[in-house]
């Protein structure tokens, strides 16, 4: 059994119960961890206060030299962390060994930009003062985030959070809280005690109490809108900050100019990466009519050859699903979508030769419009929708409609499309010929209802970092506006 990471210490839950982990490959087992509920809540938000008063006084200097000792151990743990993240997430172990990558570099990121600037200092409005604006941390963070990149999606939160002077108290999935109490172990032992404590626990018994905790002070949390709307509601009874990164309903443009070897590949790997368990997949796509059929014949085609398997590997493209209520979800919708007049070419099932494990075959359906389910809500599964549409203004339309806006995708070299689509697009990222990759330097959310706050960047550092006005005049003297007023100018200022 593993332990929680609570004070610098590895500690069961205080009432001993446990829950077990799942392989979604093989439908076993593979560890158990403890199940938390709200007296551990309690006890890693009191180790978070105590470690926060001091932490936010450790120069920045000494703060970055411990984040990127977190990214040294981190790349030392590489092979051990993907395999782990690969056996409870089913994530193809090749993907993972990126996520790792990608969270050292995080780490690397935040300890450089966490040092650069602590405020500004604006002009005054008066002789002999100075104004400050100084940047400081909020407290105690909480970071919940999803199975689908369990470790990445928290380095975004707690890399930048503790960098800023807070501690952070992570939430990890229920499905995948093995490579997060890894990780403590390899590399967030280096930091005091308390600056970063995991408990592990479902969602409304481990992660409503520290919401709600009077002693916490920012919610941060990637997940699904049905989630995020609850943490919104329980955050707001303290008037907390909220940091929402939720789901989406990507569209996927593809136009008439392009290589369409190119295009497929593409748009194959966006619709089906992580099995379409990823926020920002590819999740209906719209073809400029003229290509349309080619396009569609060649990524059936393309689909096809995809190798689905042991996602340990080698030589596999695709693993299972996370879970089998997952994988019913994805089927009931299929399901939905013929009834309403759509058709599967491709895919539709699971496996035949994959008897365990939450596999299914990725998918293509044809003939869909905008009133069914499938167009309109996130299906975080290996489904391509594809829409024939007469030109781009009718796909930026379409693109548009939707309650979402956190990512979209246009294929083309014909810059007034690119950038016609870029300007009207709601989307917190556009991506011009290059699908779905991060830039640490660059900010990562969503616009409508995929949420508000942003991560990576200077701007998910600002999320961690509350604004103090600091005006000081250094000389102390009785100031023409104060006490008794001069009544003869008509005012009270020159
Ligand atoms: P989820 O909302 O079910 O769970 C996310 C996390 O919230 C888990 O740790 C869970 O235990 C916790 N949780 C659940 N109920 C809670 C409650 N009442 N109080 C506090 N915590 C609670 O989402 P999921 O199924 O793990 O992840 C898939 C979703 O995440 C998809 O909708 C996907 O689009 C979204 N996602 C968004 C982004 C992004 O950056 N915008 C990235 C990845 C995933």
């Amino acid at each position: 059994m593993r332990k929680m990471f609570v004070d610098g210490e590895f500690v069961t839950s205080v009432s001993g119960e446990t829950f077990s982990v799942e392989n979604p490959a093989t439908e076993e087992e593979i560890d158990e961890v403890p199940r938390a509920r709200e007296e551990d809540a309690e006890q890693a938000v009191a180790a978070a206060v105590r470690a926060q008063d001091d932490w936010r006084f450790v120069p920045g200097i000494e703060k970055c030299e411990l984040l990127h000792a977190i990214a040294f151990n981190i790349r030392e743990h590489q092979h051990d962390l993907a395999t782990l993240l690969t056996a409870e997430g089913g994530k193809p172990l090749i993907e993972n060994m990126d996520e790792v990558e990608w969270v050292a570099a995080c780490f690397d990121y935040y300890a450089e930009v966490g040092r650069h600037e602590s405020g500004r200092v604006i002009p005054p409005v008066q002789r002999h003062q100075m104004n400050f604006v100084m940047k400081e941390p909020y407290g105690v963070v909480v970071c919940i985030v999803p199975w689908n990149y369990p470790l990445l999606l928290m380095a975004w939160k707690v890399a930048p959070a503790i960098m800023a002077g807070n501690a952070v108290i992570i939430k990890p999935s229920e499905h995948t809280p093995l490579s997060t109490l890894r990780l403590a172990e390899v590399a967030f032992r280096e930091l005091p005690r308390g600056i970063v404590n995991v408990i592990t626990g479902y969602g409304p018994e481990a992660g409503e109490p520290l919401v709600a905790h009077p002693n916490t002070h920012v919610i941060a949390f990637t997940g699904s809108v049905a989630t995020g709307k609850r943490i919104a509601r329980l955050a707001a009874e303290r008037v907390k900050k909220v940091n929402l990164e939720l789901g989406g309903n990507d569209p996927f443009i593809i136009c008439d100019d392009i290589d369409l070897e190119v295009a497929v590949r593409g748009a194959v790997w966006a619709a089906y990466l992580n099995m379409g368990q990823v926020c920002t997949s590819g999740e209906r796509f719209y073809v400029l009519d003229s290509v349309a059929d080619k396009f569609i014949d060649r990524f059936v085609e393309f689909t096809g050859s995809l190798r689905l398997g042991n996602p340990m590997g080698p030589d596999v493209d695709l693993g299972p699903m996370i879970s089998a209520a997952q994988r019913s979800k994805v089927e009931r919708k299929l399901d939905q979508v013929r009834e309403m007049g759509a058709t599967v070419i491709c895919g539709g099932k699971r496996p035949p030769n994959l008897e365990r494990g939450y596999y299914f075959e990725p998918t293509v359906v044809t003939g869909v419009d905008h009133s069914m389910p499938l167009m309109r809500e996130e299906t975080f599964g290996p489904v391509a929708p594809i829409m024939k549409v007469k030109d781009i203004d009718e796909a930026i339309s379409l693109a548009n409609d939707s309650e979402y806006g956190l990512g979209a995708n246009i294929l083309t070299n014909n810059l007034e499309y690119a950038l016609k689509a870029a300007e009207r697009i709601k989307a917190g990222t556009f991506w011009i010929n290059d699908p779905l990759t991060d830039n640490d330097a660059g900010p990562f959310g969503g616009m409508r209802m995929s949420g508000g706050g942003r991560e990576l960047g200077a701007e998910g550092l600002e999320e961690f970092r509350e604004t103090k006005h600091v005006h000081l005049d250094y000389k102390l003297e009785t100031k023409s506006y104060w006490y008794p007023y001069d009544w003869s100018k008509g005012r009270k200022t020159d």
